[in-house]
This record gives C-alpha cells, structure tokens and sequence, in this order.
C-alpha cells in the first residue's frame, strides 16, 4: 500500500511485546492526525489505547532503510536521543518495529515548529527571542556537557510544546564524541544554518557549529529570514565562506542584538563565544527575560511591531 496515501486515516498500530517468560502482549496505539514530514520519516499523533496517554510518532519507512547508513544514521539517532533528558529536549519515550515500519515515540509539541511560527509572525520581538534562545542554549549546554553535537540547528526543530515551552529535537545528525577534543568530518546540516569550517572540512568541526547556528537563528527570529540566504544553495555556501552577511536599515534591532551576532558570525570557530559568554552577554543581561509567552503569541505580533 502507498505510505502516502492514508495520511489521515485514523487507523491501529500493533506493538508486539515479548515478556520475559515468553508470553507475547499486543499494545495498541491509534495512529491519528498527521503533523509532519521531514528528511526519511513521517510524524503523526499516536493514542496509547491503554492510557489514552498521546505522543507523537516518528514513522520510518524500513523500505527506505534499504542502505547500510540509512540505518545506521536512524540507529545513531535512536541511541543518542533515548540517552538524553532535558526540559528543553523533546522527549524520547520508546521505539519498536513491525514488518513495515519503524515507530519512535517521543513527547508530542502541539504547537509545531519556530519555523511555522516565523511564517506566521514574519520577525519576533527581541524580548521573544531573547526568551527562545535562553532555552535553546539551556538544551545545548546540556547537550555540549553530554559531548553531543546536535549539528542541525535550525527552526524546524526547535519545536513548541501547549506550555510554549522551546524543546529541541530531530536527533537524525547529532554526533557524540570520544572526547572533548575530537573533531568531526562528515559534511551535514542545512544550507541556511551550516557553520563555514563544516563546508570547509579541512581541519574538522566541533560543538562550535552548533553556536553558529544559534547565531543564525537569533538573526533570522529578529530579521525575519537568514542572515546568508539566496535562491541557490552554491551561492548561500559561497556568502557562508566569505561571512557575507548584513543587518537591512529597515529592520530595527538593538546595539546588544546585532554585537552578539557579529560575534557568535566568525568564521574562526575558536574565536566564538561559548554559551556562557553568550549567556553573559548584554543581550542577555539587560531584560528580565520571560520563562514563557502566552499562546497568542503564535499568530499575533505584540503591539510595538
Ligand atoms: P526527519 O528526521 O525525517 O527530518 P523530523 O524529526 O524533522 O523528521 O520530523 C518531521 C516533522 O514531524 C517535523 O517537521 C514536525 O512537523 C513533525 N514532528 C516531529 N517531531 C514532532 C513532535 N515531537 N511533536 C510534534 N510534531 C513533530
């Protein structure tokens, strides 16, 4: 049957148990609304039949799974993301397979991604921001103490949950290292977000792309579209490496806000702030930086923009 074709069918998943007496238990799960696709796999809202308990399921089609990285890479994902706990992280809860799919169950966000919330609003106000990449930096920190590299970041994984809460997921390209002072050579993460040392390649990467791309999200919540974006990848790359970038007169931002950006923009990636020295940033010290928004906040502006 065509994967695509029962999107919104609600229908039952089966998950087979095996106990350690051998017994087999079968739980149920309604497979309900469908809320996204990315990269391999297919997401939709799953009803624990049992508990009533929702979350959200990532489905990966074991079909695709065909080459020997595909499956490693969902391996890869699985492994790192069920070790990790965080408020700020969505949250694995289990995985399983049956003869088509692969199913990993993680904590549902109800109010999609920043990226829809950017489509809607077109820039945020700096006190948003301000509150999103607090928590952002929150869940990296843990991440980093952790010796994972998340190397995705991007606003179509920073999800929000009914509490408007930022928590961080799609785990496909994080990278645990042996040690701290690895470095990485596998060419990954999205044009718009990718740290220039990655396209470079030479000497390879560390936690520092992903403080690269925390500064191209602040740019892109405040500018309302990426600080190196063009209509073609090659040409994006290009303005990477040359660190092209600037801030349009017609956008206000503040003194603190664009002093942070220019810094965390470096092409040297040790000459970057790390996350406490973001933290300690003036951007980040002269407001009292709110712990939530109110869910209004997703499709109206506040009033001073
Ligand atoms: P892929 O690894 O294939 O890129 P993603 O992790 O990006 O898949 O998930 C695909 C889409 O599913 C996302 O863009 C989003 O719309 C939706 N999605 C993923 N995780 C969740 C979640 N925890 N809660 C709600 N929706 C989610």
């Amino acid at each position: 049957m065509d994967p695509q074709s029962n999107q919104n069918v609600p229908s039952i998943v089966e998950e087979k148990i095996t106990k350690h007496n051998g017994d087999i238990q079968i739980r149920q799960y309604l497979k309900g609304k469908f809320l996204g696709k990315g990269g391999f796999a297919r997401c939709y809202e799953f009803t624990n039949q049992e508990t009533n308990a929702v979350c959200a399921a990532k489905v990966v089609v074991k079909a695709s799974l065909t080459k020997s990285r595909a499956k490693q890479k969902l391996m890869s994902e699985i492994k790192i993301h069920r070790s990790i706990r965080h408020q700020h992280v969505v949250q694995f809860q289990h995985f399983f397979e049956d003869a088509e799919n692969v199913y990993i169950l993680l904590e549902l966000c109800q109010n999609q991604s920043l990226n829809e919330l950017l489509r809607r609003r077109k820039r945020l106000h700096e006190l948003e921001v301000l509150c999103y990449s607090s928590q952002i930096i929150n869940a990296l920190k843990y991440l980093h103490a952790h010796r994972i590299i998340h190397r995705d970041l991007k606003l179509g994984n920073l999800f929000l949950n009914e509490k408007m809460e930022v928590k961080l997921g799609d785990f496909g390209l994080a990278s645990k290292l042996d040690f701290d002072g690895e470095k990485k050579r596998t060419i990954c993460g999205t044009p718009n977000y990718i740290a220039p040392e990655v396209l470079e390649g030479k000497s390879g990467h560390s936690y520092e792309v992903d403080v690269w791309s925390l500064g191209v999200i602040i740019y892109t919540l405040i500018i309302g579209k990426p600080p190196f974006e063009t209509s073609d990848v090659k040409t994006t790359y290009k303005r990477i490496k040359m660190n092209a970038y600037s801030f349009p007169d017609h956008v206000p931002i503040s003194d603190a806000a664009k002093d942070l950006i220019s810094k965390i923009l470096i092409g040297d990636p040790s000459a970057r702030p790390t996350l406490d020295e973001i933290l300690n940033h003036d951007f980040f010290r002269t407001a009292n930086i709110p712990k939530a928004l109110p869910p209004s906040f997703l499709a109206c502006p506040p009033s001073s923009q």
